[in-house]
């Protein structure tokens, strides 16, 4: 698997869209701080950076340490936007302000911009602009994926289906729950991932229960419920797949609500296509679980958008108000978690098309590991 025959995204063309945007959300621009944003609008990768989008410039402005990768990253993106290098705070507020002075109504990053930030750009940076708050501008415009990011996600995908099936063929020797967790970074980094999109979750037994446990130093055994929820990052894009597997029978029990989880979630892929609601994508695994009688013991939502963030919009749950769309990213990930006995969860990430949903993980649902 390797990351040059990724092909190229169009970075530069999207502030242009963004600014289609404004007048709808009432700014004339838009101070953006959230960094995977920053990150989709300039391919700039490093901790600190702000990025304001005024009606005829772009203004970069990072600090001391970001000054020849920004003007790489700019540049190789093709992102026309004055860099603008300040090591203190103050004088890359100078800098900002200076720059949105014509700027009537400045749009901030709602969801983002914390309180002490909130205080110093209405108080220092920019007193004279009405600040207004601005909900998933770039988000939205993020959400909807070129050719380009769905081949990186797919790229991130693959690397795990093949690191599951590397890793998979030990569990008959009882590892332990960390180790497995770690040989699935170690061989998603060695296939090409620049890192895991979160800690991987490798839950056996009564652990499995938790829909969120911590890799701990439980060894797997033969005949119980292991769940394994993992992915890895290519290019700043996330994977994200669970699968649930045992050495041997784990028993009647564990069997049907495997069974039962593994219905649900195709019930749920089938259900995903361009104009479909997220909340009836949720009603449709929800309504196998709880015709089998587990409808309790499915504790989350059903999926969630993925991209440069492991969570993004939109969501798959029953109160999500989303609608899907072509080029939206989605998980899809019901699971039952019974205490003291174990949990199955089994995840697919897929890309949204106009007539369903096109897989872009492809590990087998095989619950016995041969
Ligand atoms: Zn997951
Ligand atoms: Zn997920």
């Amino acid at each position: 698997m390797s990351v040059v025959t990724l092909p190229v995204v169009d970075i530069a063309g999207r502030a242009a869209r963004l600014r289609e945007r404004f007048a709808d959300a009432g700014v004339d621009g838009l101070l953006v701080t959230g960094l995977p944003n920053v990150r989709y609008l300039t391919g700039f990768t490093g901790s600190t950076a702000f990025l304001l989008v005024a009606p005829d410039e772009i203004i970069f402005v990072s600090d001391g340490r970001y000054g020849e990768q920004a003007a790489e990253q700019l540049g190789t993106a093709g992102v026309d936007a004055r860099v603008e290098i300040r090591t203190s705070q103050a004088e890359q507020g100078k800098v900002l302000a200076a720059a949105a002075a014509g700027i009537a109504r400045l749009g901030l990053e709602a969801h983002g911009v914390t309180w002490a930030q909130q205080r110093a750009f209405a108080g220092e940076w920019f007193p004279d602009a009405e600040l207004v708050a601005t909900e998933h501008l770039v988000e939205a415009l993020r959400r909807v994926k070129e050719p380009g990011e769905v081949a990186r996600i797919r790229a991130a995908c693959a690397i795990a289906d093949e690191a599951l099936a590397a890793v998979s063929p030990t569990f008959a020797d009882g590892p332990a729950e960390r180790e497995v967790a770690l040989a699935l970074e170690l061989e998603m980094r060695r296939r090409g991932a620049t890192g895991v999109s979160f800690d991987p979750i490798v839950a056996s037994g009564p652990n499995g229960a938790k829909p969120h446990a911590r890799p701990s130093d439980r060894r797997i055994r033969s005949r119980e419920l292991v769940v394994l929820d993992f992915g890895c990052v290519v290019d700043g894009y996330c994977s994200d797949m669970t699968r649930t597997v045992s050495v041997d029978d784990p028993g009647d029990e564990a069997r049907r609500v495997y069974e039962v989880v593994l219905a649900s979630q195709q019930a749920g892929r089938d259900a995903v296509r361009s104009g479909v609601d997220c909340a009836t994508v949720d009603r449709a695994c929800r309504d196998v679980i709880e015709a089998a009688g587990w409808g309790d013991a499915f504790v989350h939502g059903t999926g969630h958008g993925v991209g440069l963030e492991i969570h993004e919009a939109p969501r798959v749950a029953a109160t999500a108000r989303d609608t899907l769309g072509s080029g939206d990213v989605v998980t899809v990930e019901p699971g039952v978690y019974l205490p003291g006995v174990g949990g199955v969860r089994i995840e697919d990430t897929v890309v949204v098309t106009d007539d369903g949903a096109d897989a872009l993980t492809a590990s087998p649902k095989e619950l016995l590991l041969s």
